[in-house]
């Protein structure tokens, strides 16, 4: 797990950095706000932000405003400051948690993993909601989005159901009657031509026409890409 510490005070930050490796975390340490946000920029990630709101160079709630807006990385504001106003300012400003200082390490470490824990499952959930189709293809059934070369192919909700099931498990084969029970109705009486003519447009507006492969006699497989 990835930590990034941003705290200008040594003697706070050093043994915290120490203590937080014999834990088993990866430290990266910024001491001024400035160059967390660099580090975030040049496209370091983490899995939680440490962040001093008593910082030399820039104003803590600032700093924690412009991480929100750069990444969704969870931020435990670590503050001297623990009256009420601060707590909620820094909450309203997306912090995830706030510890008080002079806070106990164990402490600290459980709220860590705790908004660790909270925020994994859905970093994993967006990780496995997109496919990668190969040739510059990917789908994002989270956001039921195809995006070829990062631009969003146009698709009906009907192609990208039938897309979004084949790609569920690429060169496995899909026969026509469980396509159309999944895809369209599970008592789907229509001309079953409606999905040859699916499949054509897939094929069309994905630009790859052998991305969506027949399988005689059987239905259709997504194309497995090497
Ligand atoms: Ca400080």
């Amino acid at each position: 797990m990835r930590v990034l510490v941003i705290e200008d005070d040594d003697a706070i930050a050093e043994p915290l950095e120490r203590g937080l490796r014999h834990e088993g975390f990866d430290v990266t340490r910024a001491a001024l706000g400035g160059d967390a946000l660099n580090l975030i920029d040049s496209g370091s990630t983490f899995d939680v932000v440490l962040l001093d709101l008593g910082l030399p160079d820039m104003d803590g709630f600032s700093v924690c405003r412009q991480l929100r807006e750069r990444s969704e990385t969870p931020v435990i504001v670590v503050s001297a400051r623990g009256d009420e106003v601060d707590r909620v300012v820094g909450l309203e400003l997306g912090a995830d948690d706030y510890v008080v200082k002079p806070f106990g390490f164990r402490e600290l470490v459980a709220r860590i993993r705790a908004v660790a824990r909270r925020s994994g499952p859905e970093r994993s959930t967006e990780e496995e909601a997109r496919v990668d189709l190969g040739g510059g293809l990917v789908i994002d059934t989270r956001s039921r989005r195809v995006l070829r070369s990062g631009e969003e192919v146009p698709l009906t909700r009907k192609e990208f159901d039938l897309l979004a099931l084949l790609a569920a498990d690429p060169g496995a084969s899909f026969t026509r009657e469980l396509i159309l029970e999944r895809v369209w109705d599970p008592h789907w009486y229509g001309p079953t031509k409606t999905l040859d003519v699916h499949v054509a447009a897939l094929r069309r507006k994905l630009g790859d026409p052998g991305i969506v492969e027949t399988v005689r006699g059987v239905g259709f497989r997504l194309r497995v890409h090497p």
